[in-house]
């Protein structure tokens, strides 16, 4: 890839402050460092977890931050030390990760991941996005309203090639159990098939198809449809 390892110049919508509407922006994203993964977000839904922490103003790390953790994509490059993953793979990001290795990940009872909310998976110190000379914060280690990410590959799910990468799959419906409970690598590819084969619908939960320009009109329909102000 003509990009690998360069610093790719790209749109993304930053929240600059709380209560304030998204801004499109050119930001910069630095190349992959070792063990992370960057890749073209392709397609990303809106869900009230972005809203609630551009409303309420909880970003825990602050901003100016790029939200959005609900996406898939394709690996444009790779940092040192990434063999599970090559450009042109199709993904989807996890905002809790699975390292596979944890007393969490090793037990059937839960899908916290030690790693999930930690530096380990893009929090503050690690964002590789910057615009205008200033860090710009990554949201919930994947920051899906950006034209390209990068992200830890623990916290990334290498789905089916065949899969359309515009229908999110990665639900809004599963988020009242945080994830659906699902181990998200071991699961999102297995959600994928699933879908593939007809038996997951997710067609019938899409309700528009926009462009990043419009995330902040995706972002009032969401308000609106759940009846939230
Ligand atoms: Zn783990």
């Amino acid at each position: 890839m003509a990009t690998a390892g360069k610093v790719i110049k790209c749109k993304a919508a930053v929240a600059w402050e709380p209560n304030k509407p998204l801004v499109i922006e050119e930001i910069e994203v630095a190349p992959p460092q070792a063990k992370e993964v960057r890749i073209k977000i392709v397609a990303t839904a809106v869900c009230h977890t972005d809203l609630y922490h551009l409303f309420e103003g909880m970003h825990k790390d602050g901003f100016p931050a790029v939200l959005g953790h609900e996406g898939a994509g394709i690996v444009e490059s790779v940092g040192p030390g990434v063999t599970e993953f090559q450009p042109g793979d199709k993904v989807i990001p996890l905002f809790i990760s699975q390292c596979g290795e944890c007393r969490f990940c090793k037990s059937p009872k839960t899908n916290q991941c030690v790693h999930a909310w930690d530096a380990d998976v893009m929090s503050a110190p690690d964002s590789r996005f910057t615009c205008k000379g200033k860090k710009v914060l990554q949201f919930m280690g994947t920051s899906t309203f950006s034209e390209y990410t990068v992200m830890n590959q623990m916290a990334v799910a290498k789905i089916d090639p065949a899969a359309p990468l515009d229908k999110l799959i990665s639900g809004r419906t599963w988020t009242g159990t945080l994830f659906g409970g699902f181990k998200g690598r071991d699961a999102v590819p297995q959600l994928v098939k699933a879908y593939l084969d007809k038996k997951l619908m997710v067609d019938e939960f899409i309700t528009h198809n926009m462009t990043l320009n419009q995330v902040n009109d995706a972002i009032e329909l969401m308000k609106h449809a759940s009846g939230r102000s």
